[in-house]
């Protein structure tokens, strides 16, 4: 549909010459040593410390069998590499590769004299300051330089080059010139293909946000754009970056509503909807009139007949015929990020948690349960571990049926949730035995939650089918430090408890003392 138009098509045979031109030049030599020039300056700088390392003896060989080189020998060898460490910004690096090629050539200075035997030194001298001053220098400002560049994955060559096309006059007809549409049409191109490679890269909603706030301002030229994410659980539209934002002195700006207004016009309708079109149509004027104010372009984005929330977009420098066009196209891009991003949390998610009841499962807790033993250590906070097992599960399932006892544990995890405070790590460990990780909590606490839970589950009436079913737990309680000296000893011992107390009758909380382990250790 969008190109259609006589002015794309126009634009299209311009690109498709400016492909084959690009095609021609892909073959000329300059354009062939690009990658290879590249590929040099993406070199790691420890490689190239290496290469100086090992180039650097030889050097000295050559340049005192030469006599007389002063240094020039090491210097002419050594001095691509150590530019190119300068040039990739690593301060560290470069002193190193800059101290290396100076001993390089001190020695080769001492050994084979100067041009000027009494001038040998000092001339070595003055190169080794130069050659760390300039090496220093260099790396400093291309660091300086890449720090005040844009974040690269928001950052866009394209948009910067559309930005220096005219910008297209409003003309009676509504249509810019045609020498800036066809200007306009490859940079637009490489633009949208830009933006989209960006998009696509962003998987976490954290930088795919900023990102499409980025590539929007810069590519529609506005200087507010705001993304409302659809919250389906609350039926409402939420800000991620607003909470930021919001803080700040912008406490003003346009929200737009479910209920009413704007905001329930574009989610119902679907479509985009421009402060011109409201102005235009008077009929949709009164309808939205509970608005104070209007900003410039409301957009839906959807993926997959899904919406997934709204783009504002307001503060306009200009609006092209192309405007909504542009927008139209963007929020596809938009909305297909923003789902690739859903999914791919709720991947991670479901690897993360057990699918049963939603707590974490085995192996996240034991990578969460190391990182606190670590926080612990170094902190020097107590931290406990809560174990459980259903006790005669296995009775339970053979009266009730198994579905019953799935039921069983989607409840208790609740009761966990509940129970349990909210810095606590809860897992699922097996298929009945839960566990609680508890930071800054001594084992005193931790039994106390242990006892607490001990009796909630023991009077918590669990319901499946209509039927009404009792159950108990055994609780095993271990302090990090209190006989255990790792991660896997803490489990270790609170699973040693949590047998004690199985075996001294179920339904009861076992907490670490020497006596509730050694005990173990004499029956077993
Ligand atoms: P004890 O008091 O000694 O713990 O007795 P128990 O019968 O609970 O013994 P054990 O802990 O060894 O038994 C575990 C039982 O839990 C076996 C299995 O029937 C049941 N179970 C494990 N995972 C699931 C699950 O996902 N769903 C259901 N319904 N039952 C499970
Ligand atoms: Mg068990
Ligand atoms: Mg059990």
């Amino acid at each position: 549909m969008i190109f259609s138009t006589p002015e794309w098509r126009q634009g299209e045979v311009l690109w498709a010459v400016c492909l084959r031109l690009d095609e021609l030049m892909s073959r000329s030599p300059p354009e062939k040593l690009g990658p290879m020039i590249r590929a040099l300056l993406n070199t790691k700088p420890w490689r190239l410390v290496v290469l100086i390392g090992t180039l650097a003896p030889l050097a000295i060989v050559c340049g005192i069998r030469w006599e007389g080189t002063g240094g020039a020998v090491s210097l002419a060898s050594l001095i691509l590499p150590v530019t190119l460490v300068a040039l990739s910004g690593r301060l560290r690096w470069t002193l190193a590769a800059s101290c290396l090629v100076s001993i390089s050539i001190a020695i080769e200075a001492a050994y084979s004299g100067g041009p000027d035997d009494g001038n040998g030194l000092r001339f070595a001298a003055a190169l080794v300051l130069i050659i760390t001053a300039l090496g220093a220098l260099v790396s400093t400002t291309v660091r300086f330089l890449r720090n005040s560049i844009e974040d690269p994955r928001t950052s866009l060559r394209y948009l910067r080059e559309l930005e220096q096309l005219p910008v297209p006059v409003r003309t009676e007809t509504a249509m810019p010139p045609e020498s800036v549409v066809s200007a306009e049409f490859p940079v637009l191109l490489h633009t949208l293909e830009d933006i989209g490679r960006r998009i696509s890269m962003n998987l976490d909603l954290e930088t795919l946000l900023p990102a499409i706030v980025s590539t929007a301002k810069a590519s529609l030229r506005c200087g507010e754009c705001r993304v409302f994410l659809w919250d389906q659980q609350g039926s409402e539209l939420v800000n991620p970056l607003g909470r930021v934002h919001d803080e700040q002195a912008d406490v003003d700006c346009f929200s737009p509503s479910v209920e009413s207004g704007l905001g329930a016009w574009v989610i119902r309708e679907r479509t985009l909807l421009t402060s011109e079109r409201v102005e235009q149509d008077h009929l949709l004027k009164s309808e939205l009139s509970d608005d104070d104010y209007v900003p410039q372009a409301i957009a839906p984005l959807m993926a997959g007949g899904d919406l997934l929330g709204l783009i504002v977009i307001d503060e306009l420098e200009h609006q092209s015929s192309n405007f909504e066009r542009m927008l139209d196209t963007l929020t596809n891009i938009y909305a297909l990020g923003l789902k690739n991003a859903q999914l791919f949390r709720r991947v991670e998610e479901m690897a993360l948690r057990d699918g049963l009841t939603g707590l974490f499962n085995h192996t996240t807790f034991q990578r969460e349960l190391r990182s606190l033993v670590r926080k612990s250590t170094v902190n020097g906070t107590p931290l406990s571990l809560v174990m459980s097992d259903v006790d005669r599960f296995k009775s339970f399932n053979d009266d009730y049926g198994h579905q019953a006892g799935d039921d069983v544990l989607r409840e208790l995890a609740l009761l966990w949730k509940a129970v349990m405070p909210n810095s606590a790590i809860l897992a699922r460990y097996g298929g009945e035995e839960f566990i609680a990780a508890l930071p800054n909590c001594d084992e005193d606490r931790a039994t106390e939650l242990a006892e607490i839970l001990r009796s909630t589950i023991e009077e918590h009436p669990f319901l499946s089918h209509g039927r009404e079913m009792r159950v108990t737990a055994s609780f095993g309680v271990a302090e990090f430090a209190g006989g255990s000296q790792s991660t896997d000893d803490l489990v270790r011992v609170s699973d040693q408890c949590l047998y004690t107390a199985k075996k001294s009758g179920r339904n009861n909380v076992v907490r670490y003392t020497e006596r509730s382990v050694i005990s173990l250790r004499s029956t077993s």
